[in-house]
């Protein structure tokens, strides 16, 4: 068993968790905080990337200092002050080699990205913004709380193919409150004539996390939550999505994403073919070779629990079970699916022999392929993708 890899260079992930407000359907570990704060957090955050030798020791675990993907995500990584970014680059710079052709991602939402950010993120190899865009529709942004309109999304994008940027994408999300078919018709035909090389489709997700979720799963409503569409039209729009994203250069190469193979992302794909990573801040995760098999380790997703003492604290040994359902679930993500030589080549047969009868299964019910040595969820699959893989891995748990 090993780490599968496109590459063995790291990838790196950089949590930024600062937003100028808290969008109401967001999950994530992030919110509005004070400058002061986020100087701290600064801080804090080069003092883990200094310790990642000493950390990764600790586990056992290998931590390659070769690196050609870095991902500041978040939060609104841009409200970063130049000088704070400066620092973080310093920081990296000290303890890892970073290729020139490193991929270099800021996420950004529209109209938060300043003039000197901007300009010093690029002096520092910046070479990829994602835009938290969500919806081109007013009453959609508005609803949810993002702080843009369709005019200011244009011009950003705009803005910044004209500062030089050569990968410029974002995010959609199906299943916004008061979404429809032609509203969301017209988010797709924006975001595809606007100069975008990558865009990622997420279905809204309900859940205790965020404000609107719980709401919908109150039955309230507030924030919205009534306009929220039903579970059906959501899929409806996933569809509308895969099959009008392709008709203009977005190619499916995941679930989610969509771009032509020059423009797809090569840190996010490190995570799907379970390369080596490593996360810095607040609750990000890595993954790190550890002798024959691999070592998960995340931080807390609080900002009062991130101290020294708790980094690197959650730590999982992926053993040879873990390791293989996790190419069975990430691998399924992608397009080009799973190569089953492959698999069957590094993984024992007692776990192989009964995730090829539960595909079988699968292909009749067309939500799988089998063909080519390969193995690829169909359109159907991906819109159950959670239900397939658990069918899956029930099937290898037993
Ligand atoms: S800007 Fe992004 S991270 Fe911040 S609250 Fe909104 S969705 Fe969450």
């Amino acid at each position: 068993m090993r780490i599968d890899s496109a590459s063995d260079a790291l990838g790196i992930y950089i949590s930024v968790p600062f937003c100028r407000a808290k969008c109401s359907f967001c999950n994530f570990a992030s919110g509005v905080s004070s400058p002061a704060t986020i100087d701290r957090y600064v801080g804090m955050l080069c003092e883990e990337i200094d310790a990642a030798g000493v950390t990764s020791e600790r586990l056992g675990a290998d931590l390659p200092r070769f690196v050609d993907s870095i991902y500041f995500g978040g939060g609104t990584p841009s409200l970063l002050a130049p000088s704070q970014l400066r620092t973080i680059f310093a920081a990296l710079g000290r303890n890892f080699e970073v290729a020139g052709d490193a991929e270099i991602t800021l996420e950004s939402a529209p109209g938060q990205i300043a003039d000197d950010l901007l300009d010093e993120a690029m002096g520092l190899g910046v070479n990829r913004v994602s835009l938290g865009v969500q919806s081109f529709v007013d009453r959609e942004s508005a609803a949810v709380g993002r702080l843009h309109t369709e005019r200011e999304c244009v011009r950003e994008i705009t803005r910044l193919r004209a500062a030089g940027l050569p990968e410029v994408g974002a995010d959609l999300i199906a299943g916004l409150p008061y979404q429809t078919a032609e509203s969301w018709n017209h988010s797709l035909a924006v975001a595809s004539g606007v100069g975008l090389t990558h865009l990622s489709v997420y279905m809204l997700e309900i859940d205790e996390d965020s404000r609107l979720g719980r709401e919908v799963l109150a039955g309230g409503q507030r924030f919205h939550a009534h306009g929220v569409p039903q579970e059906e039209l959501a899929a409806t729009l996933y569809e509308q999505a895969c099959a009008m994203l392709s008709q203009h250069r977005f190619t499916q190469y995941e679930i989610s994403n969509f771009a032509a193979v020059e423009h797809q992302s090569r840190h996010n794909k490190k995570y799907w073919q379970r390369a080596p990573y490593i996360g810095f801040g607040l609750d990000a995760h890595s993954m790190l070779r550890r002798g024959e098999g691999a070592v998960r380790f995340a931080n807390p997703d609080e900002l009062k629990d991130y101290v020294p003492a708790s980094r690197g604290g959650q730590v999982v040994l992926v053993a040879e079970r873990e390791a293989f359902e996790e190419t069975i679930f990430l691998g399924l993500r992608m397009n080009a699916g799973i190569p089953t030589n492959d698999l069957r080549e590094r993984f024992a047969t007692e776990l192989v022999v009964p995730c090829e009868e539960a595909v079988r299964e699968l292909v009749a019910e067309e939500l799988m392929l089998a063909e080519d040595d390969r193995w690829r969820l169909t359109l159907r699959g991906r819109l159950v993708s959670n239900e397939v893989f658990g069918h899956l891995l029930e099937k290898v748990l037993v």
